[in-house]
């Protein structure tokens, strides 16, 4: 039976189309001049920002699967991991934070709208200096108050890391609303940047360590994954509505952190992918008008390769974020595909050592690469020795018998 070859396209290919189409026609995008609200608001009009989102009851217009793969293209398109990651955030957000806290207010879809229309940025803060992302180290809290103009939450506490801090005009603030000693519960509130007792400290770097401390700026086009910034909060008795809170009381680090950790790192592959992807392809217009020895032609070709590998790698954990949510078995899975992205990372790097002036585009890449996969890399090495703890304590079923 023929098919023509509109039927048997992926449903996602249009999407991906209009995307490329989209960022060649944008404004153009200066590393070092903080994160880019034209090129955002663009995008926004182009109608691929929140993609993801549910924003009229019919459904979100991309699933899991189309998201990494836009993320992908994103990322060889700009090759910049930074602009990548800033969409990536919006659209998980925006499905999985915002949009889905079971209580949507009129307030939370008029932002919903306002981010996929590009007009509102929204950063999340869950991670705390000397503390990272630990529910027993988080210390960040808010207490109910009520008084003669209603009832309200004051947060106090710092938090740390917020990627597009320094651009957001909201923030989801995770926030220690009860501790018995034994167990802390977490609520998630939406918080206007602007409100009283809100103070932010832009970080110069991308959080590699904590950002409590003001460090001396670099020059600012070296900040990795510039034009992406990020920001640490200070809370001291901000107040902020009761409408405000998202999401069933005391429940937001399962509801939002453990989960939106899973979901990033299932995206980030694609991402990933796709950075590497623009290593290669700087490489190789870089290798075009000299004459390379055979070896590394074979070294060049067998990233290629391997590439191809990792795309399916990446698309894999997509489906499954699509098919089952982000459970342990994706975590897994997430694990297991960053220490692969490592891999090729290095190999990469050790090839590109052996060229001389290779220039800043291909060292800021690989930079950033190491970085995002540096993202929370303590919660990748417990499933590490989670999985080889498993593999003592039980006899696995395709074990072959001594
Ligand atoms: C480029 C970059 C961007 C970032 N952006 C943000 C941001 O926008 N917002 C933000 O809040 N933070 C952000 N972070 C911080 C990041 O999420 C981590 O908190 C930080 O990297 C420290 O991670 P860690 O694994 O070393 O330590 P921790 O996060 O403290 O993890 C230590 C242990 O805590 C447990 N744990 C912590 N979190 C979880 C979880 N979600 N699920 C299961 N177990 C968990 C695990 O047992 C883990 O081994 C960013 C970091 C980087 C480098």
């Amino acid at each position: 039976m023929k098919t023509s070859a509109a039927a048997e396209r992926p449903p996602a290919e249009g999407l991906v189309r209009a995307l490329r189409q989209a960022l060649r026609g944008a404004p153009v995008v200066a590393r070092e001049a903080g994160f880019p609200r034209a090129w955002w608001r663009h995008l926004g009009e182009q109608g691929l920002l929140g993609l993801s989102f549910d924003l009229d009851g019919r459904g979100p217009r991309a699933d899991w699967p189309t998201i990494a793969r836009l993320a992908g293209g994103m990322a060889r398109e700009t090759g910049s991991l930074g602009l990548t990651l800033g969409w990536m955030l919006n659209e998980m957000l925006g499905r999985c934070v915002i949009g889905s806290a079971g209580n949507e207010s009129e307030r939370v879809r008029a932002l919903l709208r306002r981010m996929a229309a590009g007009q509102a940025i929204v950063g999340l803060a869950v991670s705390e200096p000397d503390a990272g992302a630990h529910p027993k180290r988080l210390r960040c809290s808010a207490r109910r108050e009520q008084d003669a103009q209603g009832e309200r939450w004051l947060l106090d506490g710092s938090k740390s890391h917020v990627s597009n801090g320094p651009a957001a005009d909201v923030f989801v603030v995770l926030a220690v609303t009860a501790d018995d000693g034994l167990r802390k519960a977490f609520d998630a509130f939406l918080v206007e940047a602007g409100t009283p007792g809100l103070a932010l400290q832009p970080s110069a770097g991308a959080g590699l360590g904590t950002i409590s401390a003001p460090a001396p700026a670099p020059a600012p086009a070296a900040a990795v994954l510039a034009p992406l910034q990020h920001a640490g909060l200070q809370f001291e008795a901000c107040a902020v509505p009761a409408g405000c809170r998202l999401g069933a009381g005391g429940t937001a680090f399962d509801r939002i952190a453990r989960p939106v950790r899973v979901v990033e790192d299932a995206l980030l592959t694609s991402a990933v992918v796709g950075a590497m992807h623009a290593e290669l392809d700087a490489l190789a217009r870089w290798l075009r008008p000299t004459q390379p020895a055979p070896a590394l032609l074979r070294r060049l070709g067998a990233l290629r390769l391997e590439l191809d590998a990792l795309q399916a790698v990446a698309d894999q954990a997509a489906r499954r974020l699509e098919a089952e949510g982000p459970g342990t078995g994706l975590a897994q899975f997430n694990a297991g595909s960053r220490r692969l992205l490592e891999r090729w990372q290095a190999e990469f790097e050790s090839l590109a050592a052996t060229l001389d002036d290779l220039g800043d585009a291909i060292a800021a890449l690989s930079r950033d690469i190491r970085c995002v996969l540096g993202i929370a890399r303590s919660v990748g090495e417990t499933r590490q020795f989670e999985a080889g703890q498993r593999m003592l304590l039980t006899e696995e079923s395709d074990e072959v018998p001594a």
